[in-house]
This record gives structure tokens, C-alpha cells and sequence, in this order.
């Protein structure tokens, strides 16, 4: 399976494709986390895309297609993947159409979760991610969480799920992001899920949905 998911930030995509790739045993691909591993490991891409992702701005295309590149090119994705995050404007989107071209392997299917403005701010702001795996939780007042349940790693805030750059990276995806719903719908690949609710039931829904595309 070769599956983009796309939606604004918050709105489930990297959990939702960490549970499509265990279903199609495929690698979850999340440029986020590829960036942030750069970011952490101090390289040379990772020292140049922290101002504009601590800024809530597109790191450029440039760095972000090989890092993209480097990874896809591993064996375990031979199979395929489940991209999260990628691509996120026209221009990324020509560009994985050309990577994928060059292997004769199209994508397959494009995933369009849609979450209203309103709960995807207050899922931001409560989003708690671990260091380790990368995955998210959801931190409230009434049920705080500390510690990843998967490897018992400290939890942390992103330090772009703060209020401001959130505004900014929702206007970022109205503005550079969006139209490839269109791009991807006419072509006949996207189907559209409504991202609210149990994480479980998401899941089913997006399952059925490619089922029945
Ligand atoms: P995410 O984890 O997908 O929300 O991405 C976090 C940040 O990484 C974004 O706000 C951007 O700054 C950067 N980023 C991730 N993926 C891309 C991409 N495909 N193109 C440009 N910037 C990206």
C-alpha cells in the first residue's frame, strides 16, 4: 500500500498512520519526525529547518525531499508507506509523483481526515508527544499524563503546539496545504473521513473507506 494522508496539523494523522501502516504492514513515514530526529542529531539539515518549524513555517522542499528520499529509499519500504505529513503543496506533491514514477509504483490512495478549527486547537494545546517513539497523547486537567505507556519515556510539549504557532501552522495548511485535496481528489485517490471521535472508530472509518474506494 502507498498511502498519503493529509488533513491539518492535530487532526489525527500521525496516529491514524501508525494504525493504517501496522494494517498494511507498511512503514509509517512522518516528515515531522524526520525533521525533528535532524533536528536533534544537530545535522546540517536539522540545524537549517528549526527556525521555520519552530516558527510554524514549511522547512523548504529542498530539505525536506531528501530526507524523504533517503528514507523511502530504505528496504523496509519497498513494500510501501504510509506518508504523514508529505506532501504539504503542489510542488511536493510533483515531487513524490516523480520519485514514484521512477520506481512504477503509484500512490495508491490519499487519506483526507477532516477536523473543524475548533477541536483541533484544543487537541493541540492538550497534545503531549513522546521523545522516543514519537507517539502522541492527550494531556487534560482532569487526566494529566507524564510518561509515554508504550516505553515509559517523559513525556514533552512540542514547541510548536503553543497557541501562536498553532494559528500559524492552520493558516500555513489553508493557504499551501488545502488545495491538494482538490489535486488529489481529481485524480480519483482521496477519500475523506471525519476525524472526530473514538480513535478506534476513526480507524474503521478510514479502513472502510479505502475499502470501498
Ligand atoms: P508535523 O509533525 O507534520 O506537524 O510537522 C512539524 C513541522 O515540520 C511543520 O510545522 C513544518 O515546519 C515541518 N514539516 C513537516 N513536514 C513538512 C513538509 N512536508 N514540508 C515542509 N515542512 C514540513
Amino acid at each position: 500500500m502507498r498511502l498519503i494522508l493529509l488533513g491539518p496539523p492535530g487532526a489525527g494523522k500521525g496516529t491514524q498512520a501508525v494504525r493504517m501502516a501496522y494494517r498494511f504492514g507498511v512503514p509509517h513515514v512522518a516528515t515531522g519526525d524526520l525533521l525533528r530526529f535532524a533536528t536533534a542529531w544537530q545535522t546540517d539539515i536539522g540545524m537549517r529547518a528549526k527556525t521555520y518549524m519552530d516558527a510554524g513555517e514549511l522547512v523548504p522542499d529542498e530539505f525536506v525531499l531528501e530526507l524523504l528520499c533517503t528514507r523511502l529509499s530504505e528496504d523496509d519500504a519497498a513494500v510501501g508507506f504510509v506518508l504523514d505529513g508529505y506532501p504539504r503543496n503542489p510542488a511536493q506533491a510533483d515531487a513524490l509523483d516523480a520519485i514514484l514514477a521512477e520506481i512504477d509504483a503509484p500512490l495508491e490512495a490519499a487519506v483526507n481526515l477532516w477536523v473543524p478549527d475548533e477541536n483541533i486547537i484544543a487537541r493541540l494545546s492538550a497534545r503531549m508527544s513522546c521523545p522516543t517513539c514519537g507517539r502522541t497523547f492527550n494531556s487534560t486537567a482532569e487526566a494529566p499524563l507524564a510518561v509515554c505507556d508504550i516505553d515509559g519515556m517523559a513525556l514533552f510539549q512540542r514547541a510548536d503546539d503553543s497557541a501562536e504557532v498553532i494559528a500559524k501552522r492552520l493558516q500555513v495548511f489553508r493557504d499551501r496545504t488545502a488545495p491538494l485535496i482538490e489535486y488529489y481528489g481529481a485524480r480519483d485517490i482521496l477519500v475523506t473521513v471525519d476525524g472526530i471521535g473514538e480513535l478506534g472508530d476513526v480507524e474503521d472509518r478510514i479502513a472502510k473507506a479505502l475499502e470501498e474506494r
